[in-house]
C-alpha cells in the first residue's frame, strides 16, 4: 500500500513536470511561425520632430540599418519578453560587436553604443526565437548581407535623395530585387511628409531564407506617394 502510494506520488510528480516544460516550451520559444526583419532608413529616424543622435562610433554610413528581428504568428499577433531569466550578456555577441556597430547602430538620444538597443531587442524579441543570444545577432547580420535594399532601390533609380517615388514602384522594386513581398512603412518628416522609413521582409522560422509574408502588419502603411530623404546633419541633435 505504501509502495503504491509512493509510485503514485512519483507518477503525479513527473507528470507535473513534464506537463509545465511542455507548456512554457510551447507559450515561449516555439510560439510563433515566422520573423518580420525590419530594417530602418536612419535619415527618417533623425528628420522627425523627435530628432536623434549620431552613435558614438560617429555618422553611420548611408545605408538601412537594422530594427530588429521579431518573431511573428499567422494571426498577426506575436509573443514578446518570453524569458525573463535571458539576460543580454555583452560577452555572448564579443565577436559580432564591429559589425553591429556598423549595421544595427542606435540613433536614440543621448550619443550610445547600440548596446542598450540590443539588449531590448534581444530580451523583447530575442528571446522568443529558436537560437541562442550570439546565433540571433548573427541570423539578422546573414539577413542584411542578404538583402542589400539600398542596392535594389537603387537599381530601379529611386534613391534618397529628397524626391517623392510611388510607394508601389519601391514595392515593386524590392520584389523584383530581391524575389520577395515586403512591407514599407512611413513616419512623417517636420514638413509633414510621408517618407520612407521602414521595411519588413519576412523569414522562416530558422531565420535563414527570406519567404512571402503571410501577414503583413496592419494599420502602419504610407501615402501614395513618398519621400525618400537624403541624410542630412541639420536633423541631429548632438554628435
Ligand atoms: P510601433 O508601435 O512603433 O510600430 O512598434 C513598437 C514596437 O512593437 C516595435 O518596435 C516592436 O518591438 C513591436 N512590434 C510592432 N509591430 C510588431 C509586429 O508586427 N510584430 C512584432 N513581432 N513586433 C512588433
Ligand atoms: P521596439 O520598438 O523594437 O520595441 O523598440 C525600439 C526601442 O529601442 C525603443 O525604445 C527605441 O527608443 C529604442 N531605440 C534605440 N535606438 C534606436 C534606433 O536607432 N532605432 C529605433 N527604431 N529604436 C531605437
Amino acid at each position: 500500500m505504501k509502495l503504491q502510494l509512493k509510485n503514485s506520488s512519483v507518477f503525479f510528480t513527473i507528470l507535473i513536470f513534464l506537463c509545465s516544460f511542455f507548456i512554457s516550451f510551447c507559450s515561449s520559444s516555439q510560439d510563433f511561425d515566422f520573423f518580420y526583419f525590419v530594417q530602418e532608413w536612419p535619415a527618417s529616424y533623425c528628420d522627425t520632430k523627435r530628432s536623434c543622435c549620431y552613435p558614438k562610433t560617429g555618422k553611420p554610413a548611408q545605408d538601412f540599418t537594422i530594427h530588429g528581428l521579431w518573431p511573428n504568428r499567422y494571426d498577426g499577433s506575436w509573443p514578446q519578453y518570453c524569458d525573463g531569466q535571458s539576460h543580454f550578456h555583452k560577452y555572448q555577441i564579443w565577436d559580432l560587436i564591429p559589425k553591429l556597430e556598423k549595421n544595427w547602430p542606435s540613433l536614440n538620444c543621448p550619443s550610445s553604443d547600440g548596446v542598450k538597443f540590443w539588449a531590448h531587442e534581444w530580451e523583447r524579441h530575442g528571446t522568443c526565437s529558436l537560437l541562442n543570444e550570439n546565433n540571433y545577432f548573427q541570423a539578422a547580420l546573414d539577413l542584411k548581407e542578404k538583402a542589400n535594399l539600398l542596392q535594389v532601390l537603387k537599381d530601379a533609380r529611386i534613391e534618397p535623395n529628397g524626391d517623392f517615388y510611388s510607394l508601389e514602384s519601391i514595392k515593386e522594386a524590392i520584389r523584383k530585387g530581391l524575389g520577395y513581398t515586403s512591407f514599407v512603412q512611413c513616419n512623417v518628416d517636420i514638413w509633414q511628409n510621408q517618407q520612407l522609413y521602414q521595411v519588413y521582409l519576412c523569414v522562416d522560422k530558422f531565420a535563414k531564407e527570406f519567404i512571402d509574408c503571410p501577414i503583413l502588419p496592419r494599420g502602419r502603411s504610407c501615402g501614395l506617394e513618398i519621400e525618400f530623404p537624403p541624410f542630412f546633419s541639420p536633423f541631429v541633435d548632438s554628435i
